[in-house]
């Protein structure tokens, strides 16, 4: 049973708005999701989505972390042979739950999107440390994976200090129009953070 009040009517127009992704093209051949490397781990797969939004029942959607988990890789899109994007499908489906049913995002992908859109925000790229940091205050898994930062500060995988992009000003400026214009925080999940 879907647990949250995201409206299916329309959906697949709506969809075509948003992406220009025309999901009524898709013959449900299945290319997409024998080459998703996250097919094996979801319970519903890229070919499965755009059905979905074909028939307006995306509700199974939300109660699943299947769409959370796409790497955005593209590799659906690239392996289409109808020119869909199913990735692309996806994204917007992940915006528009975040934006209409909060509270079914898993507490673990909200807070790793924040905490990503956070640092990017703040020095105009991903600071591997800071995401961490901000990642276990908001889950609240504050050890966990812990003896993994000896080594990987040791291999120079992590840093301690971020380093700012020069741009960092036109960065601010773009979450400032996405917060602005979507009213959800750039990224969809209520990111954005106000640190400037
Ligand atoms: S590869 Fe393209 S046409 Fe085939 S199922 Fe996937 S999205 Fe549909
Ligand atoms: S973009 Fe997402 S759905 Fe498409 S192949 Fe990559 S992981 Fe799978």
């Amino acid at each position: 049973m879907s647990r949250s009040p995201v409206s299916d009517g329309g959906l697949r127009e709506r969809i075509l708005q948003e992406t220009g992704v025309n999901t009524a093209r898709c013959y449900q051949c299945g290319k997409c999701s024998a080459g998703c490397p996250m097919a094996a781990e979801t319970r519903w797969r890229p070919h499965d989505v755009m059905r979905m939004v074909n028939t307006g029942a995306v509700g199974p959607l939300q109660d699943d972390p299947s769409i959370w988990l796409c790497l955005a890789c593209e590799t659906c899109a690239s392996r289409c042979p109808n020119g869909c994007d199913p990735a692309r499908v996806i994204d917007a489906l992940r915006e528009r739950f975040a934006r209409e049913a909060p509270g079914g995002v898993p507490r673990p992908v909200a807070a790793f999107h924040r905490a990503f859109l956070d640092q990017v925000r703040r020095h105009g790229r991903s600071f591997e440390l800071g995401m961490v940091m901000e990642y276990k205050l908001r889950t609240g898994a504050l050890t966990e994976d812990a003896l993994s930062a000896p080594g990987l500060l040791a291999r120079g995988k992590l840093s301690l200090t971020p380093s700012r992009i020069s741009g960092i000003g036109e960065v601010r400026r773009i979450f400032d129009a996405c917060t602005g214009s979507a009213g959800t925080g750039a990224g969809g999940t209520g990111a954005g953070g106000d640190d400037r």
